[in-house]
C-alpha cells in the first residue's frame, strides 16, 4: 500500500548521519524538498511515519520495502526502527537553546513523534543568581495541554549532578520569597520545587569539575545515589561525559530500579562529540546484553533536530539491540514506565 498526499508521495532521503531531506514527488515525476514545519496532508498526518519519519513511503508494516518514487530513484530505505518517543529536548527556557515548546512539539509531530519529554536544563549553567523569580518556570508546567499537535507532551527536566555524593543541583539552596514577593512560612527547597511538576527527570552530568581526581568507585557511587532519587528516571548522556564507572553496577541498579539509559542522538554526531560515539556503543551492547531498557532522546537545541534518531537507529542496528528493551518504542509504553517507577502523571 502506498502513502500518498493527494496525488503525490512522500519520502525522506537520507543525506547525511542526522539529516534527513523530505521530498515530494509531485504528479509527473517532479521532485520537490518539503519542510519539516510544513503543514502535511491527510495522509501524512495519518500516518507521518510513512512519509516522513523513516526514510520509507511504503506502508506501515512494510518497513524495509523500496517506495515506489525512491525506487525509482535508485534510493534504498534502510529498514526503521520503531523509536516513537522523544524524552529529551530543550527550549528557549535553557538559554543556549534556540525554540519554543510549541516550536517542539510541532517538530516532533512532523518527525513523527507520538510523544515528545522537554527537559530544559535545570542547572546553574543557566543563572549566576538563583532565585525563585529566575526558577519560576518550574512552577507552572501544569498549564502545558498533555496532547498538542497530537502529540502527547511531558514535563521534565534535564537535573545536574553536583558532587560525588549524587546530589542534584538545587537540592542545598532554600528560597523564603514567592514570586510575587510576600514571604512563604519556611524557606522551601528549590530542587524540591522544580521536580514537583516534573513527570520524570533526566540526571546528567555537565560540568566535570567535581569528577576530577575521582576514582572508578566514586563515580560508580555517584550514579547509583542518582538513581535513588525518586524522581530520577533516567541517566542523561553517560556515555559522553567520558567517566569512568563499573557499568555493569550501574546498569544493573539502573536495570532492578526499571530506570533507563539514555542512548543520546547528539553524543553520536561525529563531528561534534569525537570520540564518545564507540563508549556509547560499549554502554548500548552492555545493555542489550544484561537486558537494561533505554531511553531516547534527541538533545535537540533547535526545534529542526526535536525527533531525528538516525544516528541512534544506526547504533542500535549495528548492535542489534533488542526493541523490547526500547522504552521509547512508543507511547504507551514510554508511559507506563513513567508511571511504574515515578508514579501516576498528574492532569
Ligand atoms: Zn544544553
Ligand atoms: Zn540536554
Amino acid at each position: 500500500m502506498e502513502r500518498t498526499c493527494g496525488d503525490c508521495i512522500f519520502f525522506g532521503e537520507r543525506i547525511g548521519i542526522v539529516r534527513t531531506r523530505n521530498v515530494c514527488e509531485l504528479p509527473g515525476g517532479r521532485l520537490r524538498a518539503v519542510e519539516k514545519t510544513e503543514a502535511a496532508c491527510g495522509s501524512f498526518q495519518v500516518s507521518p511515519r510513512a512519509s516522513f519519519g523513516l526514510g520509507c513511503a511504503a506502508g506501515v508494516g512494510e518497513r524495509g520495502a523500496v517506495a515506489p518514487a525512491a525506487a525509482a530513484l535508485g534510493l534504498q530505505c534502510t529498514p526503521g526502527r520503531q523509536v516513537l518517543c522523544d524524552t529529551h529536548c530543550h527550549t528557549l527556557f535553557s538559554r543556549h537553546a534556540y525554540s519554543t515548546l510549541e516550536e517542539d512539539v510541532r517538530a516532533a509531530a512532523a518527525q513523527g513523534m507520538e510523544l515528545l519529554g522537554v527537559t530544559d536544563h535545570y542547572s546553574s549553567m543557566l543563572y549566576a543568581e538563583q532565585t525563585v523569580q529566575n526558577w519560576q518556570y518550574f512552577l507552572n508546567l501544569w498549564a502545558w495541554p498533555r496532547r498538542w499537535h497530537g502529540v502527547r507532551l511531558l514535563r521534565g527536566c534535564e537535573a545536574d549532578i553536583v558532587d560525588l555524593d549524587g546530589n542534584i543541583f538545587g537540592h542545598d539552596i532554600f528560597f523564603e520569597n514567592e514570586i510575587s514577593g510576600g514571604k512563604h512560612r519556611r524557606p522551601y527547597n528549590l530542587k524540591k520545587m522544580a521536580f514537583k511538576q516534573c513527570d520524570y527527570v533526566i540526571a546528567s552530568v555537565h560540568g566535570k569539575g567535581f569528577t576530577k581526581d575521582a576514582s572508578r568507585e566514586q563515580i560508580t557511587r555517584m550514579y547509583l545515589r542518582v538513581l535513588e532519587d525518586p524522581k530520577v528516571l533516567i541517566l542523561g548522556h553517560v556515555g559522553r561525559t567520558g567517566l569512568d564507572f563499573d557499568m555493569d553496577t550501574v546498569l544493573g541498579a539502573a536495570k532492578e530500579r526499571g530506570k533507563l539509559i539514555e542512548v543520546n542522538e547528539s553524543s553520536l554526531i561525529a563531528q561534534k562529540r569525537a570520540g564518545s560515539y564507540d563508549r556509547c556503543r560499549e554502554i548500548v551492547s552492555r545493555c542489550a546484553e544484561l537486558g537494561v531498557s533505554i531511553s531516547f532522546g534527541s538533545d535537540a537545541h533547535v526545534a529542526s533536530l526535536v525527533g531525528h534518531h538516525e544516528a541512534v537507529d544506526a547504533l542500535l542496528d549495528e548492535v542489534h539491540f533488542p526493541q523490547e528493551l526500547v522504552a521509547c518504542r512508543d507511547a504507551d509504553t514510554f508511559v507506563g514506565v513513567v508511571e511504574s517507577v515515578i508514579g501516576p502523571m498528574a492532569e
